[in-house]
């Protein structure tokens, strides 16, 4: 029997969480994790397309497990996450190293690739896959695709259009990791409030966030990523009212120019963000909010670059995640658009937004200076316990603290990247 198995994940939180379903799901059929492929027994490449750098990394692991294979023919090789999108004919034909190909979220021929059929296994697959994780906190993917077709964007191709899961198996799903020691819960979507709309009931996030509340051992709820349009007035006063609900949301803008969201067929305006922007904080005035941005983008001009920089001094963001762009094939700005920007002004731009970027934060920062803020410790790193405040700023313990604790934090250093502070609550101490 297979026994040994080589996980290698690339790309954002959805694939990170989809490789911990599998790892479990793993575990549970007596395989072993290594940590180098030549070791293994079964190879698992969860892949990522968002960049053609990430692609080619997982084309040269391919490479690798190519040779590997001619080694050793019994190799079973799996292909998965985004690369393989919704045709994997063409795969089929370049890799044959691999044995199964499978789309996020797809465990199910891959547990049978290494066990047998369905069947064999005992029927579901839940909670097979179901990770018991090693923090209290767990990322819960609840609606996978997009229907949205940004023009730079690959995710609706490989990824599909967006599947929520019903209301009820992530209930006991997450039922499932706070009996197992979670307290934080991050749902997980490309546009996280589209969830709910493809279910018969169509429950939206906020009825999603209600229900999680009513579970006793989970104490902090927190949504991955919005997206303005699907950010109703509903689902707003929904989490608002929710005290489990974190003030902390992560809303890409991408630019400040109506020509330039125009272009990437965003689907909305800058003054409609800013109205969700003023809309969100009048219900949540201490809200944390992060933003993207892609700099350089066909057709940018210095006026529109302006724009976003005014954009960002205007909403003072608790942080900015600032990309220089880069045509990803198969998109329609690949097809379509003029790669126009040269790249010292799409670095220079980009150092800009890092500018304003680390002044800004800094400045919020110094705003939680002396405060106390309620921490969830996550985790423990250089020996100092670490987790993060409602808003979502990573603070680090100057003592000792128990993991999973909730601890009152007396906020005594602020830097660009994080708040450093003495929790007060003997009760978190270790
Ligand atoms: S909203 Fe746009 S950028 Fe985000 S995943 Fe969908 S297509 Fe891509």
């Amino acid at each position: 029997m297979t026994t040994r198995y080589y996980l290698w994940t690339a790309g954002c939180q959805m694939n990170k969480a989809d490789s911990e379903k599998l790892a479990a799901g793993f575990g549970r059929l007596g395989l072993r994790a290594v940590d180098r492929m030549e070791r293994a027994d079964v190879v698992v490449l969860n892949t990522c397309s968002v960049r053609q750098h990430a692609e080619d990394r997982a084309y040269s692991k391919l490479g690798r497990v190519r040779q590997l294979k001619q080694e050793k023919p019994a190799l079973k090789v799996v292909l998965m996450g985004c690369m393989v999108g919704l045709k994997s004919d063409d795969l089929r034909k370049r890799f044959p190293q691999v044995d199964v190909f499978a789309r996020p979220q797809q465990f199910e021929p891959i547990l049978e690739l290494v066990q047998g059929p369905h069947e064999d296994l005992g029927g579901e697959f839940w909670p097979t896959t179901c990770a018991i994780p090693e923090a209290p906190t767990a990322f819960v993917p609840v609606v996978h695709g997009c229907n949205k077709f940004c023009t730079y964007c690959i995710v609706p191709y490989r990824r599909g259009r967006e599947k929520s899961h019903p209301l009820d198996e992530i209930v006991r799903e997450v039922a499932y990791l706070t009996a197992h020691g979670v307290r934080e819960v991050t749902l997980l979507g490309q546009t996280v409030e589209a969830y709910g709309h493809d279910l018969p009931e169509q429950p939206d996030l906020g009825d999603l966030a209600r229900a999680l509340s009513a579970l006793d051992r989970l104490q902090r709820i927190r949504f991955l990523t919005s997206y303005p349009r699907d950010m109703t007035r509903r689902i707003l006063e929904a989490v608002a009212g929710l005290p489990k609900v974190m003030e902390c949301f992560s809303m890409p803008v991408q630019s400040g120019s109506d020509a330039v969201l125009e272009s990437m067929r965003r689907g909305y305006t800058r003054a409609e963000y800013l109205a969700k922007i003023a809309e969100l904080r009048a219900l949540m005035p201490r809200a944390g909010i992060t933003t993207d941005v892609i700099v350089g983008y066909p057709g940018e001009s210095e006026a529109d670059f302006e724009a976003t920089c005014a954009l960002l001094e205007e909403v003072r963001f608790h942080k900015v995640h600032v990309a220089a762009y880069s045509p990803r094939p198969g998109t329609i700005a690949w097809r379509r658009l003029a790669d126009d920007v040269p790249a010292p002004v799409k670095a220079e731009r980009l150092h800009r937004i890092e500018a304003i970027e680390a002044r800004i934060s800094q400045e919020i920062h110094d705003g939680y200076m002396g405060s106390v803020q309620e921490v969830l410790v996550e985790g423990v790193r250089a020996e100092q316990p670490f987790g993060r405040t409602r808003s979502g700023i990573l603070v680090h313990l100057n003592e000792p603290a128990r993991i999973g604790a909730m601890a009152d934090v007396h906020i005594e250093h602020a830097g660009p990247w994080a708040l450093r502070g003495a929790a007060r609550d003997a009760i978190a101490l270790a």
